[in-house]
């Protein structure tokens, strides 16, 4: 993903039905961080304390800040995303300074953390790097500190589980681990109708039928869409056809796509 990506991610809602092929993750997701703020009365009542954090693992591309984004919309929770990288490069002190303001402003309204790459604050203590053992005590400090009815969710994203220490994968912290995975060919065919349902495209079931069948993850079937909207442009065409897909596969097996 580009910085503009993320970019135009965080300036747009998205919701849950803008997201193709991952339903079992969407269910989950939604019984961990929809219910327990929707039914929140149910869920005291019944003794049942709802997570505080879920780490989203899975290859790059795969939907996982998407998800977050659709979870922070369902609820109309901010989304505040962190991109655990760019803290690590801060001084001692002040990643540190950062991260707590991070969270003391998701604690003034409902809100979804979102701690993208958050292998790389282990990674630093790998290589013994004094930032990231001073942000992961700063993090275990503030999800401490998150009051027990507060609406405040960490998501954490992660392309590098093995990377993961387990002292955050437990309660309190990150309770839960879903699995973010690539599509398989169902999954790619519901993607390819998602990310271009706005879009007039001839003969639409055979292409899609046809695309589905190329393994790549959703963030390469949204590019392989535009590249094809390129084409159309090309030949000033409103709509899609066959040989537009074509131009975009040429694309796409000469060089990766920039996302
Ligand atoms: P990374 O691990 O590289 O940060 P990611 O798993 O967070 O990637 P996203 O940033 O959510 O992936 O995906 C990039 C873009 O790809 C999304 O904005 C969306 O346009 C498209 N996309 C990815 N997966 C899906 C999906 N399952 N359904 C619809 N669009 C998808």
């Amino acid at each position: 993903n580009t910085s503009w990506d993320k970019a135009s991610q965080a300036s747009f809602k998205v919701s849950w039905s803008d997201i193709g092929g991952l339903d079992s993750v969407i269910n989950e997701l939604q019984e961990s961080i929809v219910w327990p703020l929707r039914f929140r009365e149910q869920f005291q009542r019944l003794g049942i304390r709802p997570p505080r954090g879920i780490l989203l693992y899975g290859p790059p591309g795969t939907g996982k800040t998407m998800l977050a984004k659709a979870a922070a919309s369902e609820v109309s929770a901010n989304f505040i995303p962190v991109a655990i990288p760019d803290l690590i490069k801060g001084e001692i002190g002040e990643s540190e300074k950062s991260l707590a303001q991070v969270f003391e402003t998701a604690k003034r309204g409902p809100s979804i953390v979102f701690l993208d790459e958050i292998e790389a604050i282990f990674g630093s203590r790998e290589n013994s790097g004094e930032v990231g053992k001073k942000l992961i005590t700063q993090l275990f400090l503030e999800m401490d500190d998150i009051p027990e009815n507060s609406n405040v969710v960490v998501l954490a994203a992660t392309n590098q589980p093995h990377l993961i220490d387990s002292s955050i994968l437990r309660p309190g912290r990150l309770d839960k681990a879903i699995l973010v995975p690539v599509p398989d060919e169902h999954s790619r065919r519901d993607i390819l109708c998602k990310v271009s349902r706005h879009l007039k495209i001839e003969n639409a079931e055979d292409i899609f039928n046809w695309l589905a069948k190329i393994e790549m993850p959703g963030a390469e079937i949204k590019a392989l869409v535009k590249y094809a909207c390129y084409s159309a442009i090309q030949r000033k065409s409103k709509v899609l056809n066959k040989s537009d897909f074509d131009t975009a596969l040429a694309k796409y097996s000469n060089q990766a796509f920039i996302c």
